[in-house]
């Protein structure tokens, strides 16, 4: 059996205790992937330690120096793109053509970032003092930990990691265990064009016990985190005693509102895209729908009849639609949800089971899932489920749809489906998100911008686009007499 390793200090090694957990591939749960090195609370302080030494010498070499490393990564990333789908269709059970969509879209956003890290501007100004100005400079915060979610194992990790690394921070990453392997082959990358030691460390294994001493440590400088709103809070908590700054970006229930006068066709191809891709497992998968009633019947059908046509399997087969949900808690969790779903009386209209026949017995797949007559308070509309479930709410007009778009406690991401311009105005000024889209899927983003929700979605600097640097650096102010 293949073991992988922490990588701290420049080495690749075993927890301190020789501990590991095993990983194994959601469309066929017979096959093990590998052994992970199961870190406990020495290889972490280790860890920190190690980025503490190496931060004199990274944050003082040039941007250019910097992006030097970086770059030479994103051309090993180029080259590795095929064996990158492959591990992460074997790992979190997207299809290869899903996986490969991530990959170029974290190709695009290290681009962006390292190009990015070369224009940290700061400001000068005349001061109130005669023969003196002032100038203010953004630096680094130090050593930064960076904890990631399994549906997006290697963009989450490059839209993270690379903005703190050009800023000049060194850093640790903590990836979630159900695909540890993309996080090591990542790491690879950097030990391939001899990053000093220390300015990368990658520790494995138990999320609680190494987040706890993440967040608790004073040798801590920040700490990027995305993964769900329950563990969100805990970290907000831990980070607050030493007042770690934090970044968040965690859970959704992103609606699309679609009025009467939208195109159903494209209305419909969009949401069962928005709701079914990656299994439903984006933070901005479309989760409710919320339709005007002259259209509901209409809208329905046309959803029941082009979900029923997604063909579920392994993601490495070329024909595969929508592969295996992320492993066995994922599998249990989204069950319950269709199980509470029939209780609380929506209509299932298609899917509601998991597939345990032939093929499928060996791996956690479930039919994608479409509930009608969903009302705004039940659990399945308000929830986070994470997985291929659709919920469909009928309102009397676009005020009502609006303000069951917003009634939930989540603001991550929405979409607005109509031709009234004016009406699409109103939901982008009202919307309480993030992110929202008109006549789009709602998962739909682009590097170039920045990411982040609102509520309980997010807190903290958003990720990506021209501000994704700002959260790994903090502003110093100089005052000069001459
Ligand atoms: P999770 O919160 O269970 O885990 C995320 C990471 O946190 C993992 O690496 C895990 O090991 C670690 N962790 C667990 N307990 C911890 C603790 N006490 N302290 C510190 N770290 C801890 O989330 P998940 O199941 O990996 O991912 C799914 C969730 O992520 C969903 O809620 C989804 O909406 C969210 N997500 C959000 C975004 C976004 O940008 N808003 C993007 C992707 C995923």
């Amino acid at each position: 059996m293949k073991q992988w390793q922490n990588y701290i200090n420049g080495n690749w090694q075993n927890s301190i205790c020789n501990e590991t957990f095993e990983e194994k591939n959601p469309a066929d749960l017979t096959e093990v992937i590998g052994e992970f090195a199961s870190s406990k609370k020495e290889d972490v302080e280790i860890a920190i330690t190690a980025a503490n030494t190496a931060f004199g010498s990274w944050s003082k070499m040039s941007a250019l120096e910097r992006a030097d490393y970086l770059k030479q990564v994103l051309d090993w990333l180029k080259k590795e793109k095929m064996t990158f789908s492959e591990i992460i269709t074997m790992e979190n059970g997207k299809t290869l053509k899903e996986s490969l969509s991530e990959i170029d879209s974290a190709i695009y956003e290290m681009e962006f970032q390292i190009h990015q890290g070369c224009r940290l501007y700061g400001t000068t100004l005349q001061t109130n003092k005669k023969l003196a100005m002032a100038m203010s400079m953004k630096v680094p915060l130090g050593v930064v930990a960076i904890i990631t979610p399994w549906n997006f194992p290697l963009n989450v990790a490059c839209r993270k990691m690379i903005p703190a690394l050009m800023a000049g921070n060194t850093a640790i990453l903590k990836p979630a265990s159900l695909t540890s392997l993309t996080a090591v082959k990542f790491i690879e990358l950097f030990d391939k064009v001899h990053i000093p030691k220390g300015v990368v460390n990658l520790v494995m294994g138990n999320g609680s016990l190494i987040g706890d001493v993440l967040t608790n440590s004073t040798k801590i400088n920040g700490l990027s985190f995305t993964g769900s709103t329950e563990v969100g809070l805990i970290i907000q908590k831990n980070a607050a005693k030493n007042l770690m700054p934090t970044q968040l970006e965690l859970g959704g229930k992103n609606p699309a509102v679609v009025l009467k006068d939208a195109d159903l066709d494209e209305a419909s191809s969009a949401i069962v895209l928005g709701a079914f891709a990656c299994s439903g497992q984006w933070c901005t998968s479309t989760s409710r729908v919320i339709v005007e009633k002259e259209v509901a019947k209409d809208l329905v059908e046309m959803l029941k009849s082009k979900t029923q046509k997604i063909k579920i399997g392994n993601g490495s087969h070329p024909e595969t639609g929508m592969g295996p949900v992320c492993g066995i808690k994922q599998l249990e969790t989204i069950s319950n949800y269709i199980t509470i779903g029939k209780k609380e009386g929506a209509t299932l209209c298609c899917g509601g089971d998991q597939l345990t026949e032939g093929d499928y017995k060996k791996g956690c797949f479930v039919k994608p899932t479409i509930f009608s007559e969903v009302t705004e308070k039940m659990r399945i509309a308000t929830e986070e489920i994470f997985g291929p479930v659709l919920s469909i709410i009928i309102v009397n007009n676009f005020d009502e749809a609006l303000s069951v778009a917003n009634n939930v406690k989540y603001g991550l991401s929405s979409s607005i489906f109509t031709k009234d311009f004016s009406k699409a105005m109103r939901f982008i000024q009202e919307t309480k998100v993030g992110l929202t889209h008109v006549n789009m899927p709602s998962a739909y983003k682009e590097p170039a911008l920045p990411f982040g929700g609102v509520k309980m979605s997010g807190a903290g600097l958003p990720e990506a686009g021209t501000v994704g640097i700002d959260f790994f650096t903090k502003h110093k102010v100089a005052y000069l007499q001459y």
